[in-house]
């Protein structure tokens, strides 16, 4: 009997963003392009190539808009980035982005400590940036981190995820990602969320975010597999991190999970040898080692070693 299980999925690499952001060296735009111009010729449907926030706030990605106006792009991928208002949105208009993220922490406690208002309150102010986006021409989507926990919360009900989900609804956006900032999701809690979330609302396109911080990252996206989603984030190297989250990781290491999904016969459409290239050349370019399996062991498939000779 063999494992249920999805037959393909689609990854993203949120490595330029959620990867580069976490680190002390600031890469050039240079740099930039020659990585996420490598990842999309290794094979990846999906980018997120920066954000349209304060330069201040996030001087990694304060050259976003140049990164967007001198991207080589291949034909069929998409390149998204994260905004966090209205300017955002201009920005991203102003240099060719067509695809944009929205983000509302689903803790109650951080959000109003952050912003004055419940999550689900931030996110019905999106409105004035989803009716930009599409005027624009842009598609628009939104994710919820903390949606499996958080490190101000005991807990985080799933009807408030889901007030948070139908706000995203009622501002016209359908593509949703739950995301694990903190890195407390578990395998068996995804599967019910997932579950759960599917069966609630068969309407929305569902995106996976999982940091690797307590190691649960990859057991966590087979949890959302065997749940049925198909659409999972990672970051080259396995770099980022999360600010305000003591010890927190970055997200699974895109080489990792391309590993999995090859090994389980799960269709990526990505090289994992050019993959675990563009990985190299980051991990080149940033000076230190990072938290991926592959760049340290390699693939199982290319191990084959002598037999020690008895003397
Ligand atoms: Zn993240």
């Amino acid at each position: 009997m063999s494992m249920d299980i999805v037959k393909a999925v689609t990854l993203c690499e949120v490595g330029p963003r959620d990867g580069l952001q976490n680190e002390k060296t600031l890469l050039s735009v240079e740099e930039k392009l020659e990585l996420i111009e490598a990842v999309a010729d290794a094979g990846f449907p999906v980018i997120e190539v920066g954000s349209f926030v304060h330069p201040k706030a996030v001087p990694q990605m304060a050259d976003t808009d140049e990164v967007f106006r001198r991207l080589r792009r291949k034909p069929g991928v998409q390149y998204r980035a994260l905004i966090a208002n209205l300017k955002g949105v201009e920005r991203a208009a102003g240099c060719g982005c067509t695809k944009v993220k929205l983000n509302v922490s689903a803790s109650k406690a951080h959000n109003i400590a952050n912003l004055n208002r419940a999550p689900a309150e931030t996110v019905a102010g999106f409105q004035g940036c989803a009716d930009a986006a599409r005027a624009a021409g842009m598609e628009i989507s939104g994710s919820i981190s903390m949606a499996f926990g958080s490190p101000w919360d005991r807990e985080i009900p799933l009807s408030d995820v889901k007030e948070i989900v139908d706000a995203y609804l009622a501002v016209g956006v359908t593509e949703i990602s739950l995301s694990d900032a903190s890195g407390q999701a578990y395998p068996t809690q995804v599967y019910q969320i997932c579950a759960e979330m599917a069966r609630s609302y068969p309407q929305v396109t569902w995106w996976l975010h999982f940091h690797n911080t307590r190691g649960l990252g990859i057991s966590n996206i087979m949890a959302g597999m065997q749940a049925g989603f198909t659409r999972f984030d990672s970051a080259f190297a396995g770099v980022g991190g999360c600010p305000f989250v003591p010890g927190a990781a970055g997200n699974v290491a895109t080489e990792d999970v391309v590993h999995l999904c090859d090994e389980m016969g799960v269709e990526t459409g990505v090289d994992l040898d050019r993959s675990m290239e563009v990985s190299r050349r980051l991990v080149q370019i940033l000076g230190h080692n990072t938290d991926s399996y592959l760049l340290r062991a390699g693939k199982s498939k290319d191990l084959i070693l002598e037999l020690p000779v008895k003397k």
